[in-house]
This record gives C-alpha cells, structure tokens and sequence, in this order.
C-alpha cells in the first residue's frame, strides 16, 4: 500500500502550496498527520516564507502571517 506521498513529494508540495496559497491535497495532509518529520518541514517552510528564518529568538510559536498560511495549506478554509 504505497498511496501516500513519499517525504520528498510531500515537500514539493509545501513548497508549491505556500507559494502558491492552494490548499495541500487530501493525501499531502494525510502524511503530515502520520508524519512528524514533514510536520517540521512545513514549519520551516512556514517560518521561511516569512523570512523569518534563523531569527536569534525565534520561540517555538510562529509569526501570525506563518500561522495563517499554514492553516490555509492545511485546507482550513
Ligand atoms: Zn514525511
């Protein structure tokens, strides 16, 4: 059974959805939900995006333009 994404398409697909602001497909979303690794990835993606990346005293919480982009990937509305 091999009918979700591998790591590496899950993060094209990031990559593509915060560019784009599309929302991730149903399968991108269900390998984030079994996968922590990707989870982290979108969070950098996130992070990135908002350029905002290695920032001294970046905490665990994201910037809320992150936190929106993230949930617009993540097909909350
Ligand atoms: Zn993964």
């Amino acid at each position: 059974m091999s009918f979700l994404p591998s790591c590496r398409d899950v993060s094209r697909h990031l990559s593509e959805a915060l560019d784009s602001g599309r929302p991730l497909g149903m399968h991108v979303r269900l390998h984030l939900t079994l996968c922590e690794a990707c989870r982290r990835v979108l969070a950098q993606f996130a992070l990135i995006r908002h350029g905002a990346s290695r920032a001294p005293d970046a905490g665990p919480s994201l910037p809320a333009e992150a936190k929106e982009r993230l949930r617009r990937a993540l097909g909350g509305g």
